[in-house]
């Protein structure tokens, strides 16, 4: 048994003095007692929060974060946009190998965990061979991204992804989408070999690409086909001009035509449910879905903004998934979605609801649970039964020395950039201690051998 007593600890309905929590070998919280006195010898931290779920990740696009910041566009070209960076992205997608996608994957997911994501959704759709050939193990790239998530020491979702086309009306793959290629009983028969993977620290779920990249027959063929009760998540409405495609093949926006098509409920992630209209954004709320949303990349995409503050007066869900990984942080995701309402809206203090006044602390309590159900695994709450995954703030920072429990949340995410995240812990292993990750060195010499030769060219 193993336990931590914390001064001020972030319970479900808020903080609580004196808590002590002890886990089990397993990795789950036995125990969590507010008004607890420390039982001697155990260590003792002042501020602890439940750790953050980041349930969005392409992993391999952190080999090229903050590579495509030129603008190529010119006067014949139109301006750079999400579609010209989608090229650039292939570039690496048909050239990365399974070696060097593991190595990447447990960079990134070690940068998640120190920055106090202890949790993962991997949306995986680099599934073949460069050139499109099938590897002799179907789950060779899967089973590649769940070795870095134990390296790293992260919890992971993986989500096979099914890409069949490359837009509506069945339009056939691109030369450089045959990596991705698959169908209903290809993605089922990698996630039939990921299930001796499955167990406390590892989901199996599975994600149709976007309604531009399945038919409706596969939609319904890989949501029967996959066990009951696992998620399903979805690139849903990104970009303006899928939505305008979607309705001229469909005669619906991309919301609508998926819930013509299938029964949403509290298993499906929307992710990047950018672009809505006032009755899908009620609709995603009242379906019990879990709305993804990814405020730097989009940022970076120029996607466009999520209706935030009416979803949440709708009683809407959400999470926050770092897609791009332009950025490893929850504090930058959560912020961008709050700075991103405030700009657009010219007001301040949006993401409330009822009662809950404080930003920050709804935020993250919101994201915490929206996080917790499109990961599928017990999470999101210090409370008996759930995975002890938790961070320890450094309350020796000037930022939080001092400050009362109700104002930590504030400063944690609204003031500075220093990373207040000191200790983590992931599924009852202390996997960052003193802001040090515990292979960090180990996973970025193998990372920078692994983008050198990726990049060379
Ligand atoms: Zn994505």
């Amino acid at each position: 048994m193993s336990a931590l007593f914390a001064r001020h600890a972030l319970l479900a309905e808020g903080w609580h003095r004196d808590v002590l929590l002890e886990w089990d070998a397993r990795g789950d919280l036995t125990q969590v007692a507010p008004d607890a006195s420390a039982p001697p010898g155990v260590a003792r931290a002042d501020y602890v929060l439940p750790g953050m779920i980041n349930l969005h990740s392409h992993a391999f696009q952190r080999a090229f974060a903050g590579l495509t910041e030129r603008a190529e566009g010119g006067s014949n070209r139109g301006p750079d946009s999400f579609w010209t960076w989608r090229d650039l992205m292939y570039r690496i997608a048909n050239r990365i190998t399974p070696e060097q996608m593991e190595a990447v994957a447990a960079q990134l997911y070690a940068e998640c965990l120190r920055h106090g994501y202890t949790a993962v959704c991997e949306f995986h759709y680099v599934h073949r061979a460069p050139g499109g050939h099938v590897y002799g193990n179907p789950a060779e790239t899967a089973q590649r991204i769940a070795q870095a998530a134990r390296e790293a020491g992260i919890g992971v979702t993986l989500l096979p992804v099914m890409y069949a086309y490359a837009g509506f009306r069945d339009t056939p793959l691109r030369q450089d989408q045959e990596r991705f290629r698959t169908d209903p009983a290809h993605v089922l028969r990698i996630v039939e070999a990921l299930e001796p993977l499955r167990g406390p620290q590892l989901e199996v779920g599975a994600a149709p690409h976007s309604l531009r990249a399945v038919s409706a027959g596969q939609l319904r063929e890989l949501v029967q086909g996959l066990p009951a009760g696992r998620p399903l998540h979805i690139h849903i409405a990104e970009q303006q001009l899928e939505v305008a495609q979607c309705v001229e093949a469909t005669g619906m926006r991309p919301v609508d035509y998926l819930m013509h098509q299938a029964d949403v409920d509290a298993r499906w992630c929307f992710v990047h449910a950018t672009h809505l209209s006032d009755g899908e954004r009620d609709r995603i709320a009242a379906s019990g879905a879990v709305a993804g949303l990814c405020p730097t990349t989009e940022a970076n995409l120029g996607d466009g903004l999520f209706p935030l503050a009416p979803y949440i007066a709708a009683g809407g869900r959400f999470g926050i998934g770092s897609d791009s990984h332009v950025s490893q942080s929850p504090v930058e995701e959560l912020r961008w979605l709050e700075y991103g309402q405030r700009l657009a809206q010219q007001r301040r203090n949006v993401a409330v609801r009822g009662g809950q006044r404080d930003v920050a602390a709804f935020l993250w309590q919101q994201a915490l649970a929206g996080g917790a159900q499109a990961a599928g695994r017990r999470l999101g709450v210090l409370a008996q039964g759930r995975r002890a995954d938790l961070l320890v703030l450094d309350s020796a920072h000037p930022n939080l020395d001092g400050v009362p429990a109700d104002e930590v949340l504030g400063r944690f995410l609204f003031s500075g950039n220093d990373n207040l995240v000191r200790d983590v812990l992931a599924g009852g292993h202390w996997v960052v201690q003193g802001g040090r990750h515990k292979a960090q060195d180990a996973i970025a010499q193998r990372y920078k051998a692994a983008a050198r030769t990726l990049h060379a060219h």
